[in-house]
């Protein structure tokens, strides 16, 4: 046992080592706080250190998908693709960590396991798997939207003989399945990205799919070195746009507010085309009531499912492809060549809709009273988003009251930052804020900003803590679900309103509309904290 006074103690203890918490370690170290970073994985970049698998890319353009705080930064780091892989945004990330030297503050290996406020010194005490305790007066939670895998309950996935990967915890080094008997189980955003790579490398590929997913292509391509510097000469505007956007970012997307009523068939098609072509989130850019208006969704939804039957040679197939649920209901895929990938003839679509995965045996996967023999079974199934990484850490605010218990109805965060009951705390993207509905490292900027600002105030004022009040919360809370009724992200199951986990309560977790939250958010502080009590 660690006596009190031998306690590394800190101002702040950032937990995750993400574009989440490299920003707040530079952001918090910079104004003269002492900081330690707390991290799981053996290095930086979350997201990008963990989901190694074939294909992973971002999908929103690496020119926007970057840090914006750094003028030296953006101006000296060349990205080689419209969308960066998986490697390169790594090495951004570690570019970031030696260029701000941040891994001297950062502990890696480490996995917070408890964090308790302590009220009589207003301070929280941050326990790891390592059997040590951190005291500091602020955490931040820079624990990730994304990074704890979904590892569905199939019966005897651990007795399968063979290799079994997830595409969230995927190895360092490289695996090649050439000539291999690949099961991949799961039809996301992750498998889309998978599904091509995989079907090159000559595998012999059966893709397990619950339901299908609409996927618009990304239009990948080398980034022109002439657009890169134009970018570069009037970067500040660009991101300065950006911020108007309703996710932050794609300002170059030709968003429209028109509706598709009032435009012909003719028009219309045009528009869907050409949006299909330019690749990306622009296609659902072009109309203001594509994700208000069911039946102006349909009009996209038909356009995706006629593409689906263009690109692939069998009817049947195409059928199966073909989603019909709300489109950008769950969220848009975008990939290179996934459809088209089906009409090789080493890969294999087994609809899993209507009879379910039975079980895993040491061959293969069973489904349908038919046993697909395999080598390796990739699961493509997911994260427990959102709040999953929190919910795993023994959280106790106030008068020990834990996080598990405060969130059992679903999850509450005024600003999406802040827990009352759990004073001088702070979330990254955590529920409530735009987050995953956004471009995330806009979203991260903002909300260590807004954390910066706040911890600055304290100590200018000589405050000890800062907590959310309930009302504010709920208010907050009931202001989310408002923002997000008006929308069509109700009509569906997905991950982000907790429907993917089993007893997880559903709500939709995010914040609809980057620009009206960052606006809330300064004004609470002009407000004077509106909303906050300090001590
Ligand atoms: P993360 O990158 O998830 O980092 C969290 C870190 O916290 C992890 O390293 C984890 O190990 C650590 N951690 C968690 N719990 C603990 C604990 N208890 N103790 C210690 N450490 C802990 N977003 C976009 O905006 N655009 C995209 O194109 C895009 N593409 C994506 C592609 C994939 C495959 C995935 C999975 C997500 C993608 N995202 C994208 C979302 C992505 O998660 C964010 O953009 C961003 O990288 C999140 O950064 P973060 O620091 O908040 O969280
Ligand atoms: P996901 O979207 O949650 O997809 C998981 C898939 O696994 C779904 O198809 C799901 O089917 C299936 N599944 C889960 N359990 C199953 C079971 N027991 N049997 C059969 N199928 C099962 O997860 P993801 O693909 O990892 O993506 C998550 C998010 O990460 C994305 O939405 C996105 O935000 C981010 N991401 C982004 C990119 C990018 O392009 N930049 C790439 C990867 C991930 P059901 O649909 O039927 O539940």
């Amino acid at each position: 046992m660690v006596s009190e006074s031998e306690l590394q103690s800190f101002d702040v203890i950032v937990v995750g080592a993400g574009f989440g918490g490299m920003y707040s370690l530079y952001r918090l170290r910079e104004r003269g706080l002492r900081v330690r970073v707390l991290e799981a994985g053996t290095d930086v970049g979350g997201t990008w250190y963990w989901n190694r698998y074939p294909g992973a890319r971002c999908d929103v353009e690496s020119m926007e998908y970057s840090y914006s705080f750094s003028e030296e930064l953006q101006q000296e780091w060349e990205w080689t693709e419209r969308y960066a892989a998986q490697p390169e945004i790594l090495r951004y990330a570690e570019h970031v960590a030696d260029r701000f030297d941040l891994r001297k503050d950062i502990q890696f290996e480490t996995r917070v396991t408890a964090a308790a406020w302590d009220e009589e010194s207003s301070s929280w005490l941050v326990r790891t798997d390592d059997g040590a305790a951190l005291r500091a007066r602020f955490v931040v939670w820079a624990t990730g939207c994304l990074s704890v895998p979904n590892v569905p309950g199939i019966d005897g996935l651990d007795s399968f003989a063979g290799e079994v990967y997830h595409t969230g915890r995927w190895p360092h080094e490289e695996v090649n399945f050439r000539g291999r008997r690949v099961g991949v189980i799961g039809t996301g955003s992750s498998a889309i990205q998978a599904v091509p790579m995989i079907a090159e490398q000559g595998a012999e590929l059966y893709v397990f799919q619950r339901q299908p997913n609409y996927s618009v292509p990304a239009n990948n391509r080398p980034l022109d070195p002439e657009v890169q510097q134009s970018v570069k000469e009037n970067y500040t505007a660009l991101r300065e746009e950006n911020l108007l956007q309703p996710g932050g970012f794609g300002s170059k997307l030709q968003r429209r507010a028109v509706s598709v009523f009032d435009e012909s068939p003719e028009e219309r098609e045009r528009e869907f085309e050409k949006r299909w072509k330019m690749g990306g989130f622009a296609f659902l850019a072009g109309y203001g009531d594509l994700l208000r208006d069911e039946k102006a969704n349909q009009y996209a939804a038909d356009f995706v499912r006629r593409k689906i039957h263009e690109i692939v040679d069998d009817p049947e197939l195409a059928d199966l492809l073909s989603p019909h649920h709300i489109i950008g209901c769950r969220r848009l895929c975008v990939d290179t060549d996934y459809y088209r990938t089906f009409n090789r003839p080493n890969v294999h679509l087994v609809d899993v809709s209507t009879d379910p995965i039975e079980r895993i045996t040491p061959q293969g996967v069973v489904t349908g009273g038919k046993e697909y023999p395999l080598d390796d079974i990739i699961l493509a199934t997911g994260f427990d988003a959102m709040t999953g990484a929190l919910l795993r850490i023994d959280i106790q605010g106030r008068s020990g009251v834990s996080i598990q218990e405060k969130w059992r109805e679903g999850p509450k965060a005024y600003l999406g930052m802040t827990i009352a009951g759990f004073p001088n705390m702070f979330t990254i993207n955590g529920p409530g804020s735009p987050s995953v509905l956004s471009n995330m490292i806009t979203a991260i900027e903002q909300n260590v900003d807004w954390i910066d600002d706040c911890i600055t105030y304290m100590r200018e004022k000589g405050y000890a803590a800062v907590e959310a009040e309930s009302q504010a919360e709920t208010a907050w809370a009931d202001r989310v679900k408002e923002l997000a009724d008006g929308f069509l992200y109700g009509g569906c199951n997905s991950w982000w309103s907790g429907a993917n986990i089993e007893g997880k309560p559903r709500s939709f977790m995010a914040y609809v509309g980057f620009p009206d939250y960052v606006d809330r958010c300064n004004e609470v502080v002009e407000k004077g904290y509106a909303g906050f009590r300090f001590e």
